[in-house]
This record gives C-alpha cells, sequence and structure tokens, in this order.
C-alpha cells in the first residue's frame, strides 16, 4: 500500500516511513499535482473533507496530534504493520535501504559501529546516508509503543 501525505501531514508522512511504507510527502503541491500521484496508485492521506470527499482512494484523518493520526490511519484501513518492514526505508527519501557489504561499511561508519552492527548497516542511496541499530531507532520504538502501535519496544528489530 502506497501513500501521499498532503501538505501539513510530514510528520505523519515520516512515520508511515518508519513502518515501511511508501509514503510520498512534499510540503507544497501545485495544482493537480495530488491527483496525479493519486492516479499512481497511491491513496492520499489528508485532514481536509471539504475537498477531497469526492475523490477515490482517500484517508481522512481527523485528529492534529501525529500518534492519533497514525492510529486513525492504520485503523481505518486495518493495516498491521509488519516489523520485519520497520526501519527498512529512509525517513528523508522515501526509497528503501541496501544493507552494506562488510568493505564498505568500514570505510563509511565508525569502527566501533563496523562491529557492533556488522551486517546490519544499511545506506540509502539516495542521500547517501548510513543506518544501523541504535538509540534513534529505541527512541522510536519506545515512541511506537506508547502509541500502542507496537507491542513491545525490546522484541523487535533490536541487535
Ligand atoms: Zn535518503
Amino acid at each position: 500500500m502506497k501513500f501521499v501525505a498532503d501538505s501539513m501531514l510530514g510528520r505523519l508522512a515520516t512515520w508511515l516511513r518508519v513502518l515501511g511504507y511508501d509514503t510520498h510527502y512534499q510540503p507544497h503541491y501545485r495544482d493537480g499535482e495530488l491527483a496525479s500521484l493519486m492516479q499512481q496508485d497511491r491513496r492520499l492521506v489528508t485532514r481536509d473533507r471539504t475537498r477531497w470527499k469526492h475523490s477515490g482512494e482517500v484517508v481522512f484523518l481527523d485528529s492534529n496530534l501525529v500518534g492519533e493520526q497514525l492510529k486513525e490511519l492504520l485503523a481505518g484501513l486495518k493495516l498491521q504493520p509488519e516489523p520485519s518492514a520497520w526501519f527498512t526505508r529512509c525517513l528523508r527519501c522515501n526509497v528503501l535501504l541496501e544493507t552494506v557489504a562488510d568493505e564498505e561499511a568500514i570505510e563509511k561508519v565508525p569502527e566501533y559501529v563496523f562491529y557492533q552492527s556488522r551486517g546490519n548497516i544499511k545506506t540509502c542511496r539516495s542521500c547517501g546516508r548510513y543506518f544501523w541499530p541504535g538509540s534513534h531507532r529505541n527512541r522510536m520504538l519506545q515512541q511506537l509503543t506508547a502509541w500502542g502501535v507496537a507491542e513491545s519496544a525490546p522484541t523487535y528489530g533490536l541487535t
């Protein structure tokens, strides 16, 4: 399932990417741009019922709190985010991360990270950043747990 998030839903878009959903987002859309993204099999996520009420694949959200928005969306579409897809996508670029071979990783990340996370180091080929399991990820898992999206933070994805 692919999404396009309306402007003003940037934080929600980031969290959808955390959960592995392909989510297009830009802070401003030109006339017709959202409609054409929807034609590319993306479901629009918006708070604007007036403008989009006669459009097809639209998810309307009521809350202005990102945690509530995420829960509304998942409940509305009956989605159960698959933990194996979490943290597989660049939160900035929305592209899938690639696991990096040891030869590349040792050149690109601090040595202690390489030895701690060997085999678990990923990169985004769009922005060139490197990622590994760490405290940032743990904080996001704790947040998902607090929202009731993740059942128990320490269970998933930690190495
Ligand atoms: Zn990136």
